[in-house]
């Protein structure tokens, strides 16, 4: 299998192989098929199994079919949300969406607005970042949480990045989500997104905590074990 039968645009197979990708890695080949199918989906992998692919390109494509058909207005989005734990992890993924984003742009794709929050970095500007409107959150756990308690009492207008459209949550390596707030932590983010949603959960290891949560957040998901 190649990145050509799996219903990859042209320009997206371009901007792989720019980065060297040409052949997909097993997980690519079972996770792009499952995601872009609307399941849910559990994926048990390492870093360095390329498992970052598998749940960003389908979220800047489905962005941008949405934003073809109806671009959005002012404080709307995120359409998608990825969870990292790790501030270094979040800023890696950021930059990988921007990377596939700008070199879809850059062949005649629509534009996509990519937002970070992610803890220890001026949360206001971050905030603001969101106010015209926002595709994609990729975000820390503990920041994401000051931002939906604090922002979303704010009057409405103003309030950047209102969560009820967003319909697509990563959550990335959960087992290295360590700290004992974990359940508490998933449990009050996802009450903030609407149940009609696509769910991914990666983890190198399924300890019981995230075997729990997984079966109270994903709707009858395929497990992907390479
Ligand atoms: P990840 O497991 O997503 O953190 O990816 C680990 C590294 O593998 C990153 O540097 C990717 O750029 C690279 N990578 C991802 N997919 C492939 C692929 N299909 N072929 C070669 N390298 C890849």
């Amino acid at each position: 299998v190649n990145f050509r039968e799996m219903k990859l645009p042209h320009a997206l197979i371009r901007a792989l192989s720019k980065k060297g990708i040409e052949k997909p890695t097993p997980i690519q080949v079972q996770g792009l098929s499952t995601v872009l199918s609307g399941r849910d989906m559990i994926g048990i992998a390492f870093t360095g199994s390329g498992k970052t692919l598998v749940f960003s390109l389908p979220l800047i494509m489905f962005c941008m079919e949405q934003e073809r058909n109806l671009p959005f207005s002012r404080g709307e989005g995120p359409y998608g949300l990825i969870l990292c734990p790790s501030r270094e992890l979040a800023r890696q993924t950021h930059d990988i969406v921007r990377y596939y984003s700008i070199a879809l742009e850059m062949e005649g794709f629509p534009s996509l607005k990519v937002a970070a929050l992610i803890g220890g970095v001026n949360a206001k500007e971050q905030a603001d970042s969101m106010k015209f409107g926002v595709h994609i959150v990729v975000a820390t756990p503990g920041r994401l949480i000051d931002f939906l308690n604090k922002k979303l009492r704010q009057p409405a207008g103003v309030s950047p990045a209102l969560p009820q459209v967003c319909r697509y949550i990563c959550l990335d390596e959960a087992d290295r989500v360590v700290d004992s707030t974990f359940e508490e932590d998933m449990r009050t983010i996802f009450s903030y997104f609407k149940a009609q949603r696509q769910t991914l959960l990666f983890s190198a290891t399924m300890p019981k905590k995230i075997q729990q949560f997984a079966l109270s957040a994903l709707v009858d998901p395929v497990i992907v074990n390479v």
